[in-house]
């Protein structure tokens, strides 16, 4: 069907399929057809893992930098000899344009390499001590991890989720989402072909809370990696607290974008509309609220609606498509829900607004106006193509809104006013803030948040070292 690959778990090293297993329905997002049927894990598979899991961990502790640099470098050229065949099958499961998976692919490409070279660079240090005494503090491995990676950077998240575990020396079996399995199955392949031990990166799929709860309740697991929801990241907090494990929560966002009178407009609706409607805005730093300055509030807005209302939306497979279809039934019904409501709370809708078509699970880039706060979608990660804006009395009112919420991942501010923007950086609460830029991520840039957002960075060194745990030797 098409060139969608076949998916199957990846334990042990082993292709698992079939065998009477439950299956989940792979669909492509922009017809509504079935393209795969998915092996759900049952316990036994997941003990298979666990167990093997704990084999890679013996033996990937031990291995050297550089061999742990090897397999990244040589995963990075696999990935991008088969940047093509992964980035469709991307396409086909989660509805992208073939343009954003390439890149997806080029995300972890960078990444492997990034960690390749930070791997070693794993330095511990000497403390100061009398003559004939020594202290030394090491980081060694946390041990392995369970790993949960979301449908909507099919290729990108799951390369987080085991570059990271990997380069630290960390065994890791990865679930993730099972509507988007051939992506992740294929980042984890050129891992193995580039010469990773089948022990120490699998692969499973099934029921999410059944595939959580074992896993997280096996003392085996050292570590939690989760990349979703606010709601479900504190489901598994609060399993990971058990057996006290190191966590690692990459979860919603509402992000602000404080747009003042002083700014470049035209530079900033021709990037920001776009990285707004990017993935169809199904993207955790996608930005959301809109704070816009009274003056230049009707300016902005329309430049807004008209670039939104251009963007040609379809198939991601077409060239000509810059917006395809959302990845789920699930998420259209979520932007009529939520547009509708706003509606019925007085917001304008400047464009969109509506499903496009009756195939597949295409909906409109859409702009609301004059959206109160009492409104679901001011509170709520849309997680869709909605941008809200809303006019604002000035930078206390805007720095007041942007904090409102208990999320704190990423937030934009358009100014050319140098003293502003030091204030900004100071007091907007974020884990990632873009000063006239959209551009807040990468290989060597910490990503995460602050508050109901999560903690513990992905990327940089930082998301190395939340890999490794912390030993003091002290020498009498
Ligand atoms: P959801 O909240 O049920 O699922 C989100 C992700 O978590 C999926 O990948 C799912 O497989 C996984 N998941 C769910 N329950 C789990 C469990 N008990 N254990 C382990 N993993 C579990 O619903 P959804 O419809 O897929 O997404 C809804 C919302 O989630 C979106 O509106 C968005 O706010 C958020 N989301 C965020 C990200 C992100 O990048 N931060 C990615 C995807 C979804």
């Amino acid at each position: 069907m098409n060139d969608y690959p076949a998916v199957s778990m990846i334990i042990a090293g082993e292709r698992v399929t079939g065998g009477g297993r439950r299956t989940h329905a792979v669909i492509n997002p922009a017809n509504g057809e079935v393209i795969a049927q998915l092996p759900l894990a049952e316990p036994p598979d997941l003990d298979r893992a666990l167990d093997a899991a704990a084999r890679g961990f013996a033996r990937w502790r031990k291995s050297t930098a550089p061999e742990r640099a090897a397999v990244l470098e040589g995963a990075a050229r696999l990935l991008l000899e088969r940047q093509e065949a992964i980035a469709r099958a991307a396409v086909l499961e989660q509805g992208k344009t073939l343009a954003e998976a390439r890149m997806e692919v080029l995300m972890v490409v960078g990444l492997f390499r990034f960690y390749a070279g930070e791997c070693q660079r794993i330095y511990g240090r000497t403390l100061v001590r009398p003559e004939g005494q020594r202290a030394t503090v090491t980081h060694a491995p946390v041990g392995p991890v369970a790993a949960f990676a979301p449908w909507n950077f099919p290729i990108g998240n799951p390369g987080r989720k085991l570059g990271a575990p990997i380069a630290a020396g960390c065994s890791v079996i990865l679930k993730a989402a099972e509507e988007t399995p051939a992506s992740a199955l294929a980042v984890l392949q050129a891992l193995l072909d580039a010469g990773l031990p089948g022990d120490v990166a699998q692969a499973v799929f099934g029921v999410p809370d059944e595939v959580s709860r074992h896993l997280l309740g096996s003392p085996l697991i050292r570590k939690v990696s989760f990349t979703g929801s606010t709601v479900v990241g504190k489901h598994l907090m609060r399993l990971a607290t058990d057996n006290v494990l190191r966590t690692t929560m990459e979860l919603g966002g509402h992000g602000p974008v404080l747009v003042f009178a002083d700014a470049d407009l035209d530079r900033a609706l021709d990037t920001l509309v776009p990285h707004k409607l990017r993935n169809a805005g199904q993207v955790c730093v996608s930005p959301t609220r809109f704070l816009i300055e009274e003056s230049v509030f009707d300016r902005f807005a329309s430049g807004f609606a008209e670039r939104a209302a251009a963007l040609r939306v379809g198939d991601g497979l077409d060239p000509e498509s810059r917006m395809g279809p959302m990845a789920n039934a699930r998420r259209p019904e979520a932007m009529e829900r939520l547009v509708g409501e706003a509606r019925t709370h007085g917001a304008r809708v400047l464009t969109g607004g509506e499903r496009i078509g009756n195939r597949g699970y295409f909906f409109a880039p859409t702009v609301l106006a004059e959206v109160p706060v009492t409104a679901a979608i001011m509170n709520e990660e849309p997680f869709g193509p909605v941008a809200i804006l809303n006019p604002m009395a000035g930078e206390a009112a805007m720095v007041e809104e942007a904090n409102r919420l208990p999320y704190g991942l990423a937030a934009y501010a358009w100014t050319e006013d140098a003293r502003r923007q030091r204030r900004l950086a100071a007091e907007v609460e974020a884990g990632m803030l873009g000063l006239n830029t959209t551009m807040i991520a990468g290989a060597d840039a910490p990503f995460g948040g602050v508050k109901w957002s999560g903690h513990g960075a992905e990327d940089g060194p930082e998301g190395l070292h939340a890999c490794l745990v912390t030993k003091t030797v002290h020498e009498g």
